[in-house]
């Protein structure tokens, strides 16, 4: 029988937890399938890691990965990816945004040979400056990044094995999966579905986080702004030409002498200003590389449950910095 993983990260959703368990569970016993849940516990503060301990005591297919502390979603889900050894891999929020019941929709897809069956949000519940801002995301994102990410795309998907098999070999830190799933390539293909409002509470990716997803996203995959510093480079250096080719032909042929505090200064400022964004530019790409330098681990396990056996070992062992032989 083929197998199915579900990977749900979960930070402080004790008040969904319950019910998200029951139509989890409910869709994937209803599927012809061996199937497990693996649930990242990302550093929770709330009842979460009790309740999974819970979910985890009453059924051994549902297993449990606590991070040491809250390393933000993205991580929390590639080490969710990490324990996953099914088949297919369904990735999916645990905040029931990503109604479970859709599941099958993706499934469905799988088995008539995609590798890559990713849900588009059809229409977005939330407020309108969050929606305008993500558009705004998504078109940037497309416009800069060398690989085709679909827009209004997020976690939830399914993925072949092949595929999870790739994105748990990149080894990078910065680890926008939607982005690297586009990257893996293959067969990829998209099901509409209505996206529901969050089930309680407030959104836990606060706007600092969502902000920060969107730079990784950006710099991960785009090497264009580098290359904005030579464009606006090359496009001063042609105004301070065409301004030279000015103040000779006054000075030597029509003989004015050119005062001006107020064009030198803005000059100066302009440059300044153009040099800064350059820098700072360069200083984004620096700072990743140094982060990608350091080679920490870049999630750090507390404890597993039901997930001990199984897993891969050697991944394991990467993701937790030891020596994999
Ligand atoms: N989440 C997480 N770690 C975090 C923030 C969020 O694991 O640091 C989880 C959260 O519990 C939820 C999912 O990621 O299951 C999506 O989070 P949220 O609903 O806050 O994000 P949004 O709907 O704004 O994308
Ligand atoms: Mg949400």
């Amino acid at each position: 029988m083929k197998t199915l993983d579900a990977v749900v990260p979960v930070y402080n959703e004790e008040a969904i937890l319950p019910e998200l368990n029951r139509r989890l569970v409910d869709t994937l016993e209803a599927l012809p399938y061996e199937w497990r849940v693996v649930y990242v516990d990302d550093g929770s503060r709330d009842r979460t890691p009790e309740l999974l301990a819970g979910f985890s005591d009453e059924d051994s297919r549902v297993g449990v990965v606590h991070l040491s502390r809250n390393f933000g979603q993205q991580l929390a889900i590639s080490a969710g990816l990490a324990m996953s050894t099914a088949d297919a891999v369904v990735l999916l929020d645990g905040d029931l945004q990503d109604p479970p019941e859709v599941i099958p929709l993706l499934v469905e897809k799988w088995e008539s040979g995609y590798d890559v069956v990713y849900a588009v949000k059809r229409d977005r519940k939330e407020a309108l400056p969050k929606r305008a801002l993500f558009s705004l995301f998504y078109k940037i994102l497309r416009k800069l990044s060398n690989v085709d990410i679909p827009a209004d795309a997020g976690n939830f998907s399914l993925m072949d094995r092949s595929v999870v098999d790739v994105i748990n070999t990149m080894p990078e830190r910065d680890r926008y999966v939607s982005g690297l799933r586009a990257y893996v390539g293959g067969r990829q293909t998209g099901v509409e579905f209505e996206r529901a409002p969050r089930y309680a509470g407030q959104p836990r990716q606060s706007p600092l986080k969502l902000v920060r997803m969107a730079t990784d996203a950006f710099f991960a995959f785009s090497e264009l702004p580098l290359r904005l510093a030579t464009i606006l480079g090359f496009f001063v250096s042609v105004i301070a030409f065409l301004v030279l080719l000015t103040v000779l032909y006054k000075r030597l042929i029509s003989g004015e002498a050119i005062v001006g505090w107020a064009s030198t200064m803005t000059s100066i400022l302009f440059l300044g200003g153009i040099q800064l964004i350059a820098v700072g530019v360069i200083g984004e790409y620096i700072g990743r590389i140094y982060n990608e330098a350091k080679g920490r681990p870049a999630w750090v396990v507390g404890r597993y449950r039901n997930l001990s056996s199984g897993s891969s070992e050697s991944l394991k062992a990467l993701h937790e910095g030891r020596d994999p032989t």
